[in-house]
């Protein structure tokens, strides 16, 4: 029940979402100026060919056969249909998900730190900087630099500092520096928005010296769409047509929209995103022009956000606790093309251990929310008799989340 590619199955370009959308999108504003940002403005924080993929309008964008060669370390990744949780659950909906945590990091958010690693040293940069939560972007980020034998240093939230030492610990491992943050306030718990101000401060001021985002960013989602391409091709080899339904979590919207891209322009297949219902963006959240930092350093992005001073509550799925959202997917969800719900982390561990006792993978807190919303098709599928075709995106694994788990099993998890 798992449907494998063969290596030379990677994916040699990228979809391009930005080419396909029902209307061309408002650009990103200077924070001084408010004018629309131009490649000079971007210069000082990102490479050349970065900022191209940002503002493409290429319909699709070559893979460079060096990345390709650190990619087949784990890719293609396999998709897998969870027939024991379909068994479970008495659907006669067919569940598939692409396991994305098979990457070194164990996420799928090496799928751009490799490209973004490889685009930098290309024009010289010999050390990146960025920001981390709960640390999967940072690992993944000193991963990467390892590969191309670049410089690292990660601005990781001071609670999730203090509190989750295996992810410093891996990008330690990796030869990558990390250090609490805000630096300047250590009796702050710290949140995103401050450790990308941090990020952004340390590569502005330094010529040697990128930055690089995990998310959000146009480029990373185009990076991520080796997920939905080589999901399509997979499908086919199960003997499915197209999906009634591509489901991801959102935190920044990297993995769903690398996941639900590549089938915006199948009609008749919906895409849905999923984020706690305690940072709410694209279901609770305005759509307009705001910062993706707290200090107002990043240009002001069209997108659904909770405003960027937004402190979302401690949760365990800390990849998801964002003010904002990418512009493309809040594009989409604006125009009506992709769905959003919000789900409490009581009943996204519900998911993500019914998942585990059925399929065996323990997930991450941040794909539970993929997985309850799959379950929650699945069941409305039981309802109507409807066999659907359900495909979810498996982002990572939770074997760095065990206290969570464990305080769901002791009855301690709250709903916020
Ligand atoms: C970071 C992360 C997310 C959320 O980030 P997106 O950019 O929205 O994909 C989801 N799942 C896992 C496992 C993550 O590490």
């Amino acid at each position: 029940m798992r449907f494998d590619l063969p290596s030379d199955k990677i994916p040699t370009a990228w979809f391009n979402a930005l080419a396909h959308l029902p209307e061309p999108m408002d650009p990103p504003l200077h924070p001084g100026t408010r004018e629309p940002v131009g490649p000079d403005d971007l210069s000082p924080l990102f490479p050349m060919a970065l900022i191209e993929q940002e503002m493409s309008p290429a319909p699709w964008v070559d893979v460079p056969g060096e990345v390709i060669d650190i990619l087949k370390l784990w890719r293609p990744t396999p998709l897998v249909r969870a027939e024991r949780l379909e068994q479970e659950l008495g659907t006669p909906a067919r569940i598939y998900y692409k396991d994305e945590s098979v990457s070194p990091a164990g996420s799928h958010k090496p799928n751009t730190a490799v490209p973004q690693a490889f685009y930098n040293k290309a024009e010289g940069i010999t050390r990146l900087t960025t920001e981390t939560g709960a640390g999967q972007w940072g690992t993944s980020l000193a991963f990467a630099t390892a590969q191309y034998g670049i410089e690292c240093k990660v601005y990781m939230v001071r609670t999730s500092f203090d509190s989750k030492p295996y992810r410093r610990i891996l990008m330690e491992t990796w030869g990558a520096e990390c250090v609490p943050s805000p630096v300047a306030d250590p009796s702050s718990p710290g949140s995103l928005g401050m450790a990308i101000s941090d990020a952004v401060a340390d590569a502005a001021g330094r010529a040697d010296s990128h930055y690089a985002l995990g998310s959000v960013l146009n480029h990373v989602l185009l990076h991520q769409t080796v997920i939905g391409l080589e999901a399509k091709e997979q499908l086919a080899l199960a003997g499915e047509g197209l999906p009634s339904v591509v489901i991801g979590a959102c935190g920044g919207g990297s993995n769903l929209g690398g996941i639900a891209f590549p089938f915006m322009n199948d009609a008749g297949v919906r895409l849905l995103a999923v984020e706690p219902t305690s940072c709410p963006t694209l279901t609770e959240g305005s759509y307009g022009y705001d910062f993706g930092d707290t200090a107002g350093l990043t240009p002001l992005m069209p997108m659904y956000t909770l405003g960027a001073d937004f402190m979302p509550p401690e949760i365990h799925a800390g990849g998801l606790r964002y003010h904002g959202d990418s512009p493309i997917v809040s594009a989409l969800v604006k125009a009506g093309r992709m769905e959003a719900v919000a789900c409490p982390q009581s009943k996204v561990f519900e998911a993500a251990t019914l998942f585990a006792r059925t399929e065996g993978k323990l997930p991450a807190p941040e794909t539970g929310h993929a997985i309850r919303a799959a379950i929650d098709e699945a069941l409305a599928a039981k309802e109507t008799g409807e066999e659907k075709v359900i495909l979810f995106n498996y982002s990572g694994h939770g074997f760095l989340d065990l206290s969570a788990y464990d305080a769901y099993n002791q009855g301690n998890l709250i709903d916020e």
